[in-house]
């Protein structure tokens, strides 16, 4: 392969690229999409991702007018009960002091979201991309270099290939090297903090329940998942210091165990960590703009957030969306200028206030200050007093922006 001739390249397959890649090729253009890695497909694998993504409403919705929710449906685990608990004070092992559930069923007739395990995603969406004769995903293969002319781009690969294209998307995550080559600068904010995941089973069912504990160094949550053998499972995301984070993960198994089912606050029984843990470090980003000539950004090259309510890979659909509504209409990439500029102004505002509202509250939710954990306890109970706010609150964080 020397030199090729398409309609939209995409830089990076992790699942926002395999989406991106995806919704194109639904459209019927040609797409190439090119990553160094081979997704890890199978939970054992080594490098896989045993991360579970909270798909919300709008991501689920979008998902299934691209043919692919049936196909997830299988694995996904709904969420119909978000509750929200503080067990800030000086005991050890802490107990519960505020508790506040928020009902799916209060705004609408479906779940807040449904969890899936990362590693089945990725699976799921390599075997719809087989499906497209028009879509080429080339493993093993990285962008190098771009030049952009007004009437076409041309990406550069390691391998010397030159593919001329009429959009690039970079989906290329954090350190993008689309977003670089565009000259697009970030602002990067790092909370010292780290996010250890796993997978557990407990004593006691989850009906349905993602729970928020809080205490400082950040939520310890539960995302449902399906039994596993016969057991109540869930997913956990314990966001802590650095310091403490490191502490923890230097632990023997059953010591880590041991603080789990401390830090818990026992609230779904005894629990047994099942998987291996990973650790992720808790940054924000936000890139200054989401476009360049003839390029878009999407996802974690566009922005990073904390992983607190659910937020990034549900905005990295909307961002998908964007586009592909954008790129719907009869002009077929004639208008690629006006699309950009349609996609940076239909974005730009979604994403700054979400990037804003995650970092405020992962603020709040780390904060070991008396003070702030005193408001964030008398917050979780006005936030809750009022059907109204509870309600738009709810609305927000599934990112429907207009009010029923
Ligand atoms: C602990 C944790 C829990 C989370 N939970 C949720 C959740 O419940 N819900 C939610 O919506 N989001 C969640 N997120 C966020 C979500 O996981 C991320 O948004 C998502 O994984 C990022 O996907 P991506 O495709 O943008 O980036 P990546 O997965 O980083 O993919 C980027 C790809 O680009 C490739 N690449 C890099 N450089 C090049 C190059 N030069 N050329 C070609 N390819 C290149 C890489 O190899 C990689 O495969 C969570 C995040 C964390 C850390």
């Amino acid at each position: 392969m020397r030199n090729r001739n398409i309609d939209i390249f995409i830089s990076g397959a992790g699942p926002a690229g395999l989406l991106t890649s995806l919704s194109f090729a639904s459209l019927g253009y040609s797409v190439f999409c090119v990553d160094p890695k081979k997704p890890v497909t199978r939970s054992n694998d080594d490098g896989a991702d045993l991360r579970t993504t909270a798909f919300l409403q709008p991501a689920k919705t979008f998902m299934a007018s691209l043919g692919l929710w049936e196909k997830l449906e299988p694995f996904a685990e709904p969420m119909e009960i978000m509750r929200i608990i503080d067990s800030a004070g000086d005991n050890w092992p802490p107990v519960e002091t505020t508790a506040k559930d928020f009902l799916a069923s209060e705004i609408s007739d479906l779940p807040f979201g449904w969890n899936i395990p990362n590693w089945l995603l990725r699976r799921t969406l390599l075997e719809n991309a087989m499906e497209y004769s028009n879509l080429e995903l080339k493993f093993g293969l990285t962008t190098s270099s771009i030049i952009r002319r007004d009437d076409a781009a041309f990406v550069y690969l390691n391998d010397g290939s030159q593919i001329k294209s009429k959009l690039i998307i970079g989906a290329d995550g954090r350190d993008s090297l689309v977003r670089d080559k565009s000259q697009i600068t970030i602002s990067k904010r790092e909370f010292s903090q780290k996010a250890l995941t796993f997978i557990v089973t407990h004593e006691k069912p989850h009906k349905n329940a993602s729970i928020e504990i809080h205490r400082s160094g950040g939520p310890f949550t539960f995302v449902p998942l399906a039994d596993f053998e016969g057991k109540p499972c869930s997913s956990v995301v314990w966001m802590e210091s650095n310091k403490n984070a490191n502490r923890l993960l230097t632990l023997k198994p059953k010591e880590f165990e041991g603080e789990v089912n401390n830090r818990s606050c026992m609230h779904l029984g005894k629990l047994r960590v099942i998987s291996a843990i990973s650790d992720w470090p808790i940054i924000s980003q936000l890139a200054k703009q989401l476009t360049a000539k003839r390029t878009a950004l999407v996802a974690e090259a566009a922005h990073v957030l904390p992983p607190i309510g659910a937020q990034g890979l549900n905005m990295s659909l909307a961002d998908i969306k964007s586009l592909h509504d954008l790129a719907k209409g009869p002009s077929r990439l004639t208008n690629v200028n006006e699309i950009l500029s349609k996609y940076e102004q239909s974005r730009n505002f979604d994403i700054k206030t979400r990037v804003l509202g995650i970092n405020a509250l992962n603020e709040v939710s780390k904060s070991s200050i008396y003070v702030a954990q005193k408001s964030r306890a008398l917050g979780i109970n006005f936030l809750h007093s009022s059907p109204k706010i509870r309600q738009r609150l709810m609305q927000l964080g599934l990112g429907i922006n207009e009010p029923n």
